[in-house]
Formats: structure tokens, C-alpha cells, sequence
């Protein structure tokens, strides 16, 4: 589980790496395309400046080609978003998990049937979770408990995933999310599962919050804004009570 995950984040960095630099080299090219297609109408069919301008343009053009190539290899791609039930997905990485590490930890589930759904990308958010998982039995040693919670907060999608694990120090907990920071063994962290955890949050809309002590264990909440006319009652769905300040 491990090497996967590992290979899986190292895709993902260099998706995002790709993503960063195709997107600022879309920027070049249609400035340098921009300026050429005004000048060229300004210059005589066969002229040698009306070649030059043919030949930046078509290049320009080549380049652009190659640039959607790597936003579509890229996360910056527009993920595949769905509507989704986050409940659903997380019984699923639980089936997953217990095949594979938690013969030593206790699993609790505790899932609120009125959660509701999120729209989102189901790959994505199935790896936010492994991450935070194999996090969380990483920092327990036998007989620790990891729980997976999920509640509706006022519309809201909130999922929580606890540990009862070593917990980290202040130190590691202000560095938790930078990009290659890991306290892990080589081979056996890569220091991206927060930091990509937290890019699929954002991408998602969400928040992050990590609660973490030493030797209180660890709680990561993350909270995602329901989908778009679900069920419970959206609150611009209710008229303001009268005389309320607005
Ligand atoms: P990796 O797991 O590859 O080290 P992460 O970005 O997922 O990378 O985590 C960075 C570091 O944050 C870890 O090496 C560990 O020190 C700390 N950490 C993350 N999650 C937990 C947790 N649930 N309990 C204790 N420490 C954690």
C-alpha cells in the first residue's frame, strides 16, 4: 500500500508541477501569438517579414498544442466532478484499508446518514482520504483507533478523520503541509500526502484543519460546501426574518 501510495503522489507532483508550468507558458504564447497576428495583416503576402510572422504564428500555435496536451496530463485539468456521497465513498477506502493494514488498529465508523451530497472527484477524493489514513496508522502502533467521522454542519459536507497516534509537536505541525516535509523513513514517506490532502481540499472548495498534540493523537477535519441544491434547506432559500440587518 505504501509503494502505491507513493507512486500516486509522485504522479500527482509532477501533474501539478506540469499544470504550473504548461499554465504559464499558455500566458507566454498568447502574448507572443496576440502580437504577431496584429502585425502580420501589416506586411505584404511573399515579403520576407510576412514569412518570419507565418512561421512565430505557427510555431506559437504548435506550442499551444503541446501545452493543452500537459494541462490535460495535469490536475489543473478540470477534474471529473460529479455529485457524489461521501459516506459511500469512505465505506468503500474502508474496505480497501482493512484488507490491507488494519489487522492492528481498531476501525470506527461513525457516519451521519444525513450527510448529503458534495459534488467532486471521486479519484481524487479517495486518495485525500488514503492519505489521511495511512497517515493515521502510521502514528498509531498496535491497539490504536482510527476513526472516520462524517456529519451535515449547517449544509456543509464535513468529514474527520482521528488517530489516537503519537500526535505531532508544534514544530511538525507548522511544517506538516510543506511540499517533501516528512519525519518518515526514506521509502516510506514522500512529505506530499498533506500538502497534495490540501490541494484536492482547495480544489474542492473546502477547508483543512489539522488538531494535533503529542500523545493526544491527531484529528484532520475537512469540510466541503454541499452540492447545489440538495436537500436540507439552503439558507438564501429563506427569506431573512423581517427587520434583520443585512
Ligand atoms: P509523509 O506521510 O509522506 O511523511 P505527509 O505530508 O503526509 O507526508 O506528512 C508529513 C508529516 O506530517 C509526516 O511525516 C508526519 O511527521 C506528520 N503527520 C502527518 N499526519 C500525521 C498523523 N496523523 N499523526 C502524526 N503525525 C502526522
Amino acid at each position: 500500500l505504501h509503494a502505491q501510495l507513493i507512486q500516486s503522489q509522485k504522479m500527482e507532483s509532477l501533474g501539478l508541477l506540469a499544470g504550473g508550468v504548461a499554465h504559464d507558458m499558455n500566458n507566454v504564447l498568447g502574448a507572443i501569438l496576440g502580437l504577431a497576428s496584429a502585425e502580420v495583416e501589416t506586411h505584404g503576402e511573399g515579403t520576407s517579414t510576412r514569412r518570419s510572422f507565418d512561421t512565430i504564428i505557427k510555431a506559437c500555435e504548435r506550442g499551444a498544442h503541446m501545452v493543452r496536451g500537459l494541462l490535460r496530463f495535469s490536475r489543473t485539468a478540470p477534474a471529473d466532478e460529479r455529485e457524489l456521497d461521501l459516506n459511500a465513498l469512505l465505506r468503500e477506502e474502508v474496505l480497501l484499508l482493512e484488507r490491507t493494514t488494519f489487522a492492528k488498529v481498531h476501525l470506527a465508523l461513525d457516519l451521519d446518514p444525513a450527510l448529503g451530497p458534495m459534488r467532486g472527484d471521486a479519484s481524487a477524493l479517495t486518495n485525500l482520504f488514503m492519505n489521511l489514513c495511512v497517515n493515521a496508522v502510521d502514528a498509531m502502533g498496535e491497539g490504536g483507533t482510527l476513526t472516520l467521522r462524517t456529519r451535515n454542519l449547517d449544509g456543509q459536507v464535513e468529514a474527520q478523520v482521528e488517530d489516537t497516534g503519537t500526535g505531532m509537536t508544534k514544530e511538525v505541525l507548522e511544517k506538516a503541509l510543506d511540499p517533501f516535509f516528512t519525519t518518515k523513513e526514506v521509502g516510506k514517506g514522500t512529505g506530499l500526502g498533506l500538502s497534495m490532502a490540501f490541494s484536492t481540499v482547495k480544489a474542492h472548495h473546502g477547508r483543512m484543519d489539522i488538531r494535533s498534540a503529542p500523545g493526544e493523537g491527531t484529528c484532520v477535519t475537512v469540510r466541503f460546501p454541499a452540492a447545489a441544491g440538495s436537500g436540507g434547506a439552503p439558507p438564501e432559500a429563506e427569506a431573512p426574518p423581517p427587520g434583520e440587518a443585512v
